[in-house]
């Protein structure tokens, strides 16, 4: 068996048709397989890589912390410097009610720690979430993703979850004070890119606020720039009552987290002690990974940036057959007539080296999400070869 065989065979598939790219090595935007082609990456392994592949400064942490300590201990325990660094970092850039943080896993490691956290605070177990939102595939998040088809096979899931329509006023009327939580993105991802209304989310925060229920941002997809802003939440003038971070935040090495205030917090560490656990969520080697990266995305001055790129992608990209393009910085949609027809550009831009992607909950669009530090010649590059894709489809 090859190594695809073997990838096919050993490693559990979930998808009938992966991409298969066999990765020998990453390097800025840059992607090369185990044959030697290169490719420009346009999607940063789904909003992850911001500051590219193989950032100097994120490889020395890494080396150097390694070599210090990895592991010492589960979460919550010793006091371990690139944890303590890093949460302290995060919450000098963040409003003051946001200032605890508690490291997790994953994205949805998150989403479960902060659900569990609403509950605790609020002594209230109803959640609302919205249609075509995704917030993790643990069963917690599970049961507050927005797409029926994605949770009808593992059912029981969570009692009190109930899904409205992004954008719509009709959720207003639905937070009351049996309500635990509103879980929102603030630019729906998974959906092809829809940016929430701003009059919109400030309705929803002043509505949480008046039923006493939290107000929980997931940022997973969204944090560290990419919106145009270190948070998209700062664009709406609201502070949520928790924050949720993924993805980015480990620059390449998993890592999650939940913020919120002290007060908050510190419910998890009585009645019962140890209100959430984890043996490796703020790993130190991780965490300096996510400082290091944090740092460099600052001292680069990468935000500034992120409109003018914007702007490029979006002068560029003007086809006829392009039917939409939404866009929220460097978080970007363009939609096709059907799956089918979107299915065969992304083949052929692969084909011509450049990796794009669909959306969960829009098959029919284009996903444009490349690392923040893509050069305007790499911005020509992949607009390029996206026209000549769907010339070459249509043709
Ligand atoms: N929330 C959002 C908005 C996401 O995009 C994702 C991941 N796609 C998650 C939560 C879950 O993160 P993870 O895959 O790290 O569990």
């Amino acid at each position: 068996m090859n190594i695809r065989q073997q990838f096919l065979q050993y490693n559990a598939q979930t998808s009938p048709a992966p991409l298969l790219l066999e990765v020998a090595q990453a390097e800025g935007v840059y992607i090369t397989d185990t044959s030697g082609k290169q490719y420009i990456d346009l999607i940063s392994g789904i909003s992850v890589c911001n500051m590219g592949h193989g950032n100097q400064a994120v490889l020395d942490a890494i080396a150097a912390q390694s070599r210090r300590y990895m592991h010492t201990m589960v979460y919550g325990e010793f006091v371990q410097t690139p944890q303590t660094a890093f949460a302290t970092a995060l919450v000098d850039h963040l409003p003051e009610k946001l200032n605890c943080v508690y490291f997790t896993n994953s994205g949805s490691e998150a989403t479960e720690g902060a659900m569990k956290l609403a509950k605790r605070v609020t002594a209230r177990s109803k959640f609302i979430s919205f249609n075509n939102s995704y917030h993790g595939s643990t069963q917690g998040a599970l049961s507050i993703m927005g797409s029926e088809y994605f949770r009808n096979a593992f059912r029981p899931l969570l009692p009190e979850v109930y899904h409205f329509n992004y954008n719509d006023d009709e959720v207003l009327y639905s937070i009351d004070h049996n309500t635990a939580a509103v879980v929102v993105e603030m630019v729906q991802a998974e959906s092809g890119v829809h940016p929430a209304d701003p009059v919109w989310m400030m309705a929803l925060k002043e509505r949480c606020e008046t039923a006493g229920a939290l107000l929980i941002a997931d940022e997973i997809q969204t944090g560290f720039g990419r919106t145009g802003t270190l948070f998209a939440f700062e664009q709406y003038g609201i502070t949520p009552d928790i924050l949720l971070l993924g993805k980015a935040l480990g620059s390449g090495l998993p890592l999650g987290a939940f913020i919120a205030s002290k007060d908050l917090m510190d419910t998890l560490s009585a009645q019962p002690v140890l209100g959430h656990i984890t043996t490796f969520g703020g790993n130190p080697v991780c965490c300096a990974a996510g400082l290091a990266g944090f740092q460099e995305l600052s001292n680069k001055q990468v935000i500034n940036s992120i409109t003018q790129k914007q702007e490029l992608f979006r002068t560029l990209l003007t086809h006829p057959r392009i039917l939409a393009f939404r866009f929220a910085g460097l978080m970007m949609a363009i939609q096709f007539e059907n799956e089918s027809f979107n299915q065969k550009i992304i083949q052929s831009c692969l084909h011509r080296g450049l990796i794009t992607d669909w959306f969960l909950f829009a098959p029919d669009c284009l996903r444009i999400a490349p690392p923040l530090i893509i050069s305007d010649e790499d911005i020509r590059s992949a607009c390029r070869i996206i026209l000549e894709s769907i010339d070459e489809v249509i043709r």
